[in-house]
């Protein structure tokens, strides 16, 4: 079995940092070795570790993560007869240039299709394309008999997470009835409905109006989807999780009114957790109000809020009424897919490209005082793997979990923009944005997948993950 040695860097916990080097032994951890703080060691030279391992990795003044957990990402999903731009081998590639070894994608059921064979058919897939593990959550817009029994046999399957949605009426909606029997199936056996919070029903009449009235500009998306609709739909799926005694999990939470109802629950006892996306934190209607259809570009659900909800989100992260970051990675080039809402809004495929940039993104939080160093690994690792039941195999830099580990340059700057980033989509959300901070090696279960500015990983490395349940449960 081959041995790597990664010495001299600072080992970045969810629990804190610490001077070590850590050795991988095969695809797995096989020891954190805590450095004399004097720096010159017993010997005075290498440790006995650096000679015997096969390979060393000098990370001098880099940090040394438990690789990313993204939870939520979209790779080539149908939606209003296009697909996201990014396959699951072009996005799970771009994953990893960010420092992101697990990716959570969403399988999509159909209506009058089985959950059985629209996991069977995202496994086709995914299975021989990814650059990094995957595990899959099932979306769930069928609720009948027969779905409800399968939610079991999904269960069994490694895929415990159901998503639900109170948006997109004829689409993905499911009505309050629907919501309620599947979370009742679902706290049968302990499993976690993910919900898209929005009042779908009154967004869909506001979205008519201003179609009506000539206003078809990106802007109105974000106009019709008011934050209270967001606030609304989160209570509304409290309430029936509470009902249910279901554990809920609300996805890409954007507005303050949605973040009061959760901090609410939680504070009640309720198992209820939220998620945020680096869009919401860094991006405003302001963006969707950009001129010559370059809003539509910023065009996702729930929609970008006015500037004053990222203060709130950012608390949220701290308080850990906000326990994750994900992506909701659904990428569509602006030629030819997000083009297709020209005059009419509504039309506009939703979604933005953001694989990619969170780690490097939520490190510019903690540069800015916003967040601590370990609250970043925390929110972007590993409490993604608590929560969808992959810890302590992922999302900890200890003896015996897979070496996905990230080597992270804090000093170094970089600029994003589409000429130079990896994902398969024709522009960037924050052309032109400086940060510090970027990833200079990652390994996923100990090979190597980007080092030296290089992709050197395999589509096809990538391994399934049969997750276990949400670990936070009261
Ligand atoms: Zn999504």
């Amino acid at each position: 079995m081959s041995t790597t040695l990664i010495s001299g860097g600072t080992v970045v916990t969810a629990s804190g940092t610490q001077d070590a080097d850590v050795l991988v032994a095969g695809e797995k951890i096989a020891a954190v070795l805590a450095r004399d703080v004097t720096g010159t060691g017993a010997d005075g030279g290498e440790s006995a570790a650096a000679v015997a391992a096969d390979r060393v990795i000098d990370a001098t003044g880099k940090y040394v993560l438990p690789g990313g957990i993204d939870v939520h990402t979209h790779m080539e999903m149908p939606f209003g007869g296009t697909f996201s731009a990014d396959t699951f081998e072009t996005g799970t590639r771009a994953a990893a240039w960010g420092g992101t070894t697990t990716i959570v994608d969403f399988a999509v059921q159909a209506k009058g299709t089985s959950l059985l064979a629209t996991l069977d058919k995202w496994h086709a897939k995914a299975d021989g394309n990814c650059a990094i593990d995957y595990g899959f959550h099932m979306i769930v817009s069928d609720v009948n008999e027969t779905t409800l029994k399968e939610m079991d046999a999904c269960i069994a399957a490694g895929v415990n997470s159901f998503k639900m949605f109170m948006a997109y009426p004829g689409v993905f909606y499911a009505t309050d009835g629907e919501i309620l029997l599947a979370m009742q199936q679902a706290s049968r056996s302990g499993a976690t409905v993910m919900m898209h919070a929005e009042n779908g029903i009154a967004i869909d009449q506001l979205v008519a109006q201003a179609l009506a009235a000539g206003r078809t500009d990106p802007v109105n998306h974000g106009l019709t989807r008011p934050p209270e609709l967001e606030g609304e739909a989160t209570s509304r799926a409290i309430t029936l999780a509470r009902v249910a005694d279901c554990p809920l999990y609300i996805v890409h939470m954007s507005a303050t009114q949605a973040l009061e109802a959760v901090a609410e629950a939680r504070e009640a006892g309720q198992n209820v957790f939220a998620e945020t996306c680096p869009q919401y934190l860094y991006l405003s209607l302001e963006d969707l109000a950009r001129p010559e259809f370059e809003g539509a570009k910023f065009v996702a659900s729930p929609p970008l809020r006015p500037k004053s909800h990222q203060d709130s989100l950012w608390r949220g992260l701290r308080t850990n009424d906000l326990s994750v970051v994900s992506t909701d990675h659904c990428p569509f080039c602006f030629k030819d897919q997000k083009e297709l809402g020209r005059g009419d809004f509504s039309k506009i495929p939703n979604g933005m490209p953001g694989v990619e940039h969170r780690m490097d993104l939520l490190h510019a939080g903690v540069a800015a005082g916003r967040l601590t160093l370990p609250r970043w690994v925390e929110v972007t690792s590993t409490t993604p793997a608590r929560m969808f039941g992959l810890y302590p195999r992922k999302g900890v830099i200890a003896a015996g979990s897979d070496a996905d580990i990230v080597i992270y340059d804090p000093r170094a700057r970089q600029t994003l923009s589409a000429a130079t980033h990896h994902m398969n989509v024709d522009y960037s959300a924050y052309e032109g944005l400086e940060i510090t901070g970027r990833v200079v090696t990652t390994l996923s279960r100990g090979h190597t997948v980007i080092e030296d500015g290089q992709y050197r990983g395999t589509p096809g490395h990538g391994a399934f993950l049969a997750r276990g349940l949400n670990q936070y449960l009261l």
